[in-house]
């Protein structure tokens, strides 16, 4: 190929905005003439590549948007280690069909168990299934639609807020909120109802929630749409930290040479 169509073609590719072809282009018609494999394979092989960098390229931009605090991926998550996890349910969820059918999941139990991992874990899930996802606090997203308010900009961001497939709310429960906030919370969650799902990882049982949200009416109201067609997942195993720090601690015990501060 002469200089003069190589900078024809790359032109049309980038026209094309087809950029990882323009970026291949010329190391893959070197290998191609070098191996000498048809124009068939030629373009599948450049094509796939595209496609692929495409792929990539929608998966950062999701994990990105969805502002994760931590980057656990599913695999970090060790599945012997909660034997009374129903795995089955977990991996249905890591498929993503409860995000199509606009099902909400809330993973119930105490501190340690791995209930951020978990949603961690399905959210980047949700990333690679495509949906359109955002993690946060419960407390920061209340901080936020407070301020929003107080800037007269509340419902840009309950609409940004309701647009997400999925919407990850971890740690109801451990901060009550204000009057003001527990409304804002509840204006997001009853627009999203039925439109996109919700996850939320809790620490209190059904019965505290007007603890944290204060009015009883608002509370069951809330109850109500959020574990309606719910997948409700209770996580009542022992801290997972807790129990890694005591089988080190019975690894220590058992050297010989350990001082075990006696
Ligand atoms: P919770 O949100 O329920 O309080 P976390 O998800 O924060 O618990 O888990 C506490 C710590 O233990 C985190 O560092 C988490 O990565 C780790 N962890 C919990 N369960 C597992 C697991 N099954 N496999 C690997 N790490 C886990
Ligand atoms: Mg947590």
């Amino acid at each position: 190929m002469t200089a003069g169509a190589l900078i024809e073609l790359q032109a049309n590719l980038k026209a094309l905005n087809l950029s990882s072809m323009t970026r291949n282009l010329e190391g893959s018609l070197r290998q191609a003439r070098e191996s000498g494999i048809g124009y068939d394979e030629f373009l599948i092989e450049l094509t796939t590549a595209e496609l692929q960098a495409r792929a990539e390229n929608s998966l950062n931009r999701r994990v990105r948007e969805a502002k994760f605090p931590l980057l656990k991926p599913l695999e970090t998550f060790d599945l012997a280690a909660v034997p009374d996890l129903d795995i089955r349910l977990f991996r249905d969820l890591a498929g993503g069909g409860y995000i199509r059918e606009h099902r909400n999941v809330i993973f119930l139990g105490r501190s340690g168990a791995g209930k951020t991992h978990m949603a961690t874990a399905l959210g980047i899930e949700a990333c690679k299934n495509n949906f359109r996802t955002r993690f946060t606090s419960c407390y920061g997203l209340v901080n936020e639609l407070i301020e929003a308010r107080q800037e007269r900009a509340l419902q840009r961001l309950v609409q940004r807020y309701v647009r997400y497939d999925l919407l990850i709310l971890d740690e109801l429960g451990y901060i009550p909120f204000s009057k003001e906030g527990s409304e804002l919370l509840f204006q997001v969650l009853a627009e999203r109802h039925e439109k996109g799902s919700v996850m939320i990882t809790t620490n209190l049982g059904f019965a505290d929630w007007t603890q944290v949200f204060g009015d009883h009416a608002m509370t069951a109201a809330l109850l109500d749409r959020l574990t309606h067609k719910a997948h409700i997942v209770s996580c009542n195993w022992d801290s997972y930290r807790l129990k890694q720090s005591l089988k080190e601690k019975g690894k220590q015990g058992r050297t010989p040479h350990a001082n075990n501060g006696l």
